[in-house]
């Protein structure tokens, strides 16, 4: 194996304009690709085409826009199979995987917005309320693209997460440069030459869509130029970071970051059923989503029958290469992630947790790691306190659905839970959770596919949101018209609140004004506004 380490990359001794990086397996240490760092000049450069490119998108249809979704749609499903087998050679995840949970949740999103869009992004007339009636004022709200946006993003699920934003920024007439992760830059290249080729087919400026290559240095170049926005993915500490550096630079950013999510179990459920859901909840993708069932609260009365049953369950695991489609789960993603989920585990054992399978590297090449089960873990473990990526199930026994919800809550994390029971009972503790998401009898990561519920964390694990209705407004700068339909009517004259006013109809002024804006209105109320109506063309000024 190469000696890869968090980042996953070798750079060349010189970081000039033709810098690259390797990016190998994490599988078998074979290399994958050479790809080039982008430069200084490069990032300046694409951020000012991506500018000039933007004055056209603004102007250009809203059904010409969501033919690009389209024909990037058309694309990607016609290569599905070449992009999944990127994707699980750059990550390691079981081809399955990399079609359903990525390639499949980038052509909903691509369909998603191109449907979405010209029905939402049409101005709207506001309904009207009382002043603005009887001042004769109508209001439209239009909706207008932020500029130029940055996409930055992980390597866990790389075609599905920069896809989503990069088609929701697009839809809202914005030009996009996306900065993929350094340890997936094959997804990123192709998923930019599908938006090429779109845009030429179509006629469209190329530099509607952009990529720089090159891990956080060069994403962190891209933020000093001046963009509007940035569509961030990844951790809680470089979140941190941007959140700091876009509320300076005063522009907009939304923040999807890590999490601990718990899936909470209440008494009377099917247990087998619960274990088979807890079971891909966080073994998916190797224990490497966002929302993966990182804490698993039963009541104590059940822990014992569901330890059984995981323990079961996860003995029939298959770790091993991606390629063979009989396995479920792959390698982590770097040598570091799998030192880093070693010393949580090691930290979870010195504090007396129990391991009942699992709980170490597998041995050979590649960065794999056992399926793990874990009991008896304290409050204090790093497994409890930290995200954790990987394949390490803790499960936690609780004495009442009380004291099990103010664990959870007391995380600094909180973008989902998964909430287990009868959905009556589901549906009052729900509100009780401090999280982004509730889903009900289903685990977390299922619900980053269903584009119509936008998708946010809480607390440390973001804020903003993507998909749904809501991302594709947030991408848009909103723009009031408001319309003196009364200007040009010769009757209605010069409106009440002008100067020139006569002094002694004042309070009659005032109170009609109040009784409006507070809905106090009584039959009185437009008898004590004639006298000065009647006055209204002795005003002066
Ligand atoms: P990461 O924060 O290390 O990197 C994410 C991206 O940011 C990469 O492209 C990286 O090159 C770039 N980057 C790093 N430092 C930067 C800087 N200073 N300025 C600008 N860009 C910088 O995260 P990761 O390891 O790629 O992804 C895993 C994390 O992402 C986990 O915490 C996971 O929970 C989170 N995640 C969250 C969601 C969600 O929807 N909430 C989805 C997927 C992953």
């Amino acid at each position: 194996m190469h000696p890869v380490g968090l980042t996953g990359i070798f750079m060349n001794a010189s970081q000039s304009a033709t810098s690259h990086f390797m990016k190998y397996s994490p599988a078998t240490g074979d290399a994958l690709g050479e790809y080039p760092i982008a430069s200084e000049t490069e990032v300046t450069s694409a951020v000012a085409q991506a500018r000039i490119a933007q004055a056209v998108w603004h102007d250009t249809p809203l059904k010409v826009r969501s033919q690009l979704l389209e024909a990037v749609l058309n694309r990607l499903y016609a290569r599905s199979q070449a992009v999944a087998q990127t994707i699980s050679q750059e990550i390691g995840k079981p081809l399955a995987d990399a079609l359903e949970a990525d390639v499949g949740t980038a052509l909903s999103a691509l369909k998603y917005y191109a449907d979405l869009g010209p029905r939402k992004l049409r101005p709207r007339m506001l309904p009207n309320d009382m002043i603005s009636l009887i001042t004769g004022r109508a209001h439209w709200e239009t909706f207008h693209p932020r500029g130029v946006i940055a996409v930055i993003s992980p390597w866990n699920y790389p075609l599905a997460i920069p896809m989503s934003g990069i088609a929701t920024a697009l839809m809202a007439g914005n030009t996009v440069i996306l900065k993929p992760s350094e340890l997936t830059p094959g997804t990123g290249q192709l998923l930019v030459e599908l938006f090429q080729e779109a845009l030429q087919a179509l006629n469209l400026p190329t530099h509607l869509v952009s990529l720089l290559q090159g891990d956080g240095a060069t994403g962190a170049r891209l933020l000093d130029e001046p963009i509007d926005g940035v569509i961030f993915t990844g951790s809680a500490a470089v979140g941190q970071k941007i959140r700091r550096l876009t509320s300076e630079k005063g522009i907009w950013c939304s923040l999807e970051l890590g999490g601990s999510d718990a899936m909470l179990v209440l008494p009377g459920c099917d247990l087998d059923k619960i274990a088979s859901y807890a079971l891909w909840g966080r073994f998916t993708n190797a224990g490497q989503a966002c929302a993966g069932v990182k804490r698993l609260f039963v009541p104590q009365e059940l822990e014992q029958p569901l330890l059984a049953l995981l323990q079961d369950k996860i003995s029939q695991l298959k770790v091993g290469s991606p390629e063979n489609p009989a396995n479920h789960m792959g390698p982590l993603i770097s040598e570091a992630q799998r030192n880093l989920l070693s010393a949580q585990v090691a930290d979870a054992l010195t504090l007396g947790a129990s391991c009942l399978i699992g709980g170490k590297p597998k041995a050979g090449p590649g960065w794999f790691y056992e399926p793990t089960l874990l009991s008896n873990v304290p409050k204090e473990a790093r497994i409890l306190q930290e995200e954790v990526f990987g394949p390490v199930l803790p499960v936690i026994p609780y004495a009442s659905v009380s004291e099990a919800i103010a664990q959870i809550n007391a995380s600094p994390y909180g973008l989902t839970t998964s909430l287990f029971g009868p959905t009556d009972q589901a549906r009052v503790l729900a509100p009780q959770l401090a999280c982004g998401t509730v889903v009900i009898n289903d685990v977390g990561p299922s619900n980053y596919a269903m584009l119509s519920a936008p998708w946010g964390g809480w607390k440390a694990s973001g804020s903003g949101v993507s998909h749904g209705e809501r991302a594709l407004l947030e991408l848009c700068q909103i723009q009031i018209l408001s319309e003196n339909r009364f200007f040009s009517w010769p009757v209605v004259g010069k409106p009440m609140w002008l100067f020139g006013h006569n002094p002694q109809d004042l309070p009659a002024r005032a109170q009609t004004v109040l009784a409006f804006s507070s809905h106090h209105l009584s039959l009185w109320c437009p008898l004590r506004w004639l006298p000065f109506w009647q006055n209204r063309d002795k005003t002066r000024i």
